[in-house]
């Protein structure tokens, strides 16, 4: 009970959203308030973004990238979210990952997702040396734990871009075109299992345009000789 006291008064236990202290034991180091606002009601099964308001047709679907199944996010890409996912991603906080796991972990099981592997979304190599760890693949890495879903490190970067954050809208699709690539060492693993088609789900930090997503399927379908099926991608914001 004391060293409780005293762990909880050096490193009292905060919400990754909202940084308000939490009394409760949290596995997913979420306060009550920031677990309800989760983004799970009233959205567009295929692009994930709430519906308008008197539409049954989303008006955002055109903007999913060819071959993508569904995309699914924890949180829209604003306020509070949008901080939590940014200190993450700067600081590495590794309760961030593990929270934002769990979560990804219940949307695939209570959507009822098959998987056969995850793929994380590649970072520019200089912000991988800058910060020393990659967010995407953290995530998928905590994800495989707790679903048991292999991780597949199959893409990296060929050269680094402008970040896309910098890049206005219409400027995303071109300044990462051809900047993912199929990592040498192994394609050729992949031919020799590349048979069967295979249900595969994207893991990044934050959507935004699908730019990113969209040249990762370029890599995967021009590089190698999976055959995919469906494709998903999981993410922890989505801007909206
Ligand atoms: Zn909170
Ligand atoms: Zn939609």
């Amino acid at each position: 009970m004391f060293l409780e006291v005293v762990r909880e008064w050096l490193c009292p236990n905060k919400c990754i959203v909202c940084r308000s202290f939490i009394k409760e034991n949290s596995e997913v180091g979420l306060c009550l308030h920031c677990e309800e606002a989760l983004l799970e009601r009233n959205l567009c099964p295929r692009c994930g973004k709430p519906y308008s308001v008197d539409s049954s047709v989303c008006s955002y679907c055109n903007e999913v990238p060819r071959g993508v199944t569904r995309i699914l996010a924890l949180f829209p890409y604003v306020d509070f979210y949008k901080e939590s996912v940014l200190r993450w991603k700067y600081t590495g906080i590794r309760k961030y990952a593990k929270g934002y796991s769990v979560l990804m972990a219940n949307l695939i099981q209570r959507e009822h997702l098959d998987i056969d592997c995850l793929i994380p979304v590649p970072i520019a190599r200089h912000r991988y040396f800058e910060r020393g760890f990659n967010q995407a693949f953290d995530l998928a890495h905590e994800v495989s734990n707790d679903t048991s879903i292999p991780v597949l490190e199959l893409l990296e970067r060929a050269y680094d871009t402008k970040p896309q954050s910098a890049c206005k809208k219409e400027e995303r699709a071109k300044n990462i075109h051809k900047a993912i690539r199929v990592k040498e060492d192994t394609k050729q693993d992949l031919q020799i299992e590349g048979n069967v088609p295979i249900n595969i789900a994207l893991i990044d930090d934050i959507y935004t345009t699908g730019s990113t997503v969209a040249e990762c399927i370029r890599a995967l379908k021009q590089e190698t000789s999976i055959q995919i099926q469906d494709i998903y991608v999981l993410t922890v914001c989505l801007a909206i």
